[in-house]
């Protein structure tokens, strides 16, 4: 038997009767079956890609067969790093690579998995009939406030010359060359999700795995708590923190700021300017993720203090890399209530100071430490 001539075969067949060609216009009960569109980058299509588009073409045929009209397409998503690093190292222009790998891509691997794919209604990310449209969002975004820039502290390899993802700094390293990832200031467009957070936390719509909406809430943000002022003791600024639980403010025992908080330098007192140096140099470096699970919270003592707002009390201010250089980048440390705290303030001998009844209490309290 001949499974090579037999496929070809049918696969003409197919494409010769339009199968897979949704009409919108008569279709009774639409279904729109989308999956992720490739890079059409030269390494071609890889056995992950196809187990991602069997399981979702089996779904697809599963409601033709239920009498949907199911309308699945496939494009290229082909602006970016991967079409622009394979670009420079054959070094042929992106124009001409292009195109000739989505032909590959399409007629000699896409086509030949049988998919049940819509190709009279395809696209490329690179179409500039696409692409307007593209534009036409991000503008309509900036001008409702929506896309706005600001300087931010990036992941950066130096070798591909781009921002990574935390998702892809693997052990500090970069997941496509395995170059030491840097921590780069960079002016950069941002997208105000926060302005929608309360939308995009309600999970309720759906069921999802509990690490997939814990992934999502680390992503999206807080968004509700208070913002404290703390008078730095001999300095005019303020130091605004940003809480969650302000239920919590009389057991504040420190203040941590992020090493990249903008005030680090000036609150730092003479004696700790070369300590306070030597870990922002360090803490920087480490990607974000590994600063905010690492069972170590490290830290270092900026010398001032600040005064509790209520009880005037003098509080240390540290720099702390668990405190990211989001929002804020400062928090009040409550040891008693905060795990991350706990793990901080246990390390630097920081006192413990419980406000909370022990029936509400998140951790066994321990006495003050010092
Ligand atoms: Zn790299």
């Amino acid at each position: 038997m001949d499974v090579h001539a037999i496929e070809a075969r049918w696969r003409e067949r197919w494409q010769q009767s339009a199968l897979y060609r949704t009409d919108f216009d008569t279709a009774r009960r639409p279904f729109y079956n989308l999956m992720e569109f490739p890079y059409p980058s030269g390494e071609g299509l890889h056995v992950g890609h196809v187990y991602t588009y069997a399981g979702a073409d089996t779904f697809g045929r599963l409601r033709r067969m239920q009498g949907y009209a199911v309308f699945q397409p496939m494009g290229f998503d082909a602006f970016g790093i991967h079409s622009e690093n394979y670009a420079l190292k054959v070094d042929r222009h992106p124009a001409e690579l292009i195109p000739a790998n989505i032909r590959r891509f399409r007629d000699e691997q896409l086509s030949r998995l049988g998919c049940a794919f819509d190709w009279s209604r395809s696209l490329s990310t690179t179409d500039p009939d696409y692409y307007r449209w593209t534009q036409w969002l991000f503008v309509q975004l900036f001008n409702a406030g929506l896309a706005y820039q600001a300087e931010a502290a990036v992941n950066w390899c130096p070798q591909d010359q781009t921002v990574l993802a935390n998702e892809q700094v693997i052990d500090g390293r970069c997941e496509r060359c395995d170059t030491l990832v840097v921590r780069r200031e960079l002016r950069q467009w941002f997208f105000r999700i926060t302005a929608y957070a309360e939308r995009l936390l309600d999970f309720s719509a759906g069921e999802f795995p509990p690490e997939w909406i814990a992934a999502q809430r680390a992503w999206i943000g807080r968004s509700e708590g208070a913002e404290i002022d703390f008078r730095i003791v001999d300095q005019s600024a303020p130091l605004t923190v940003f809480t969650t639980r302000p239920d919590t403010l009389f057991g504040t025992t420190f203040l941590a700021l992020a090493p990249e908080h903008p005030l680090v330098e000036a609150v730092t007192i003479l004696e700790h300017r070369a300590a306070v140096a030597a870990y922002i140099t360090t803490a920087r470096n480490r990607p974000e993720r590994e600063r905010t699970i690492a069972a170590d919270k490290s830290g270092v003592f900026s010398g001032a203090y600040a005064r509790h707002p209520i009880t005037n009390a003098a509080i240390p201010i540290w720099i702390a890399d668990y405190v990211l250089p989001h929002g804020n980048a400062a928090l009040m440390g409550v040891p008693a209530h905060d795990e991350r705290d706990f793990a901080f303030a246990v390390r630097y001998n920081l006192p413990l100071l419980p406000v909370i009844a022990a029936a509400n209490a998140e951790l066994p309290y321990t006495a003050p430490a010092g």
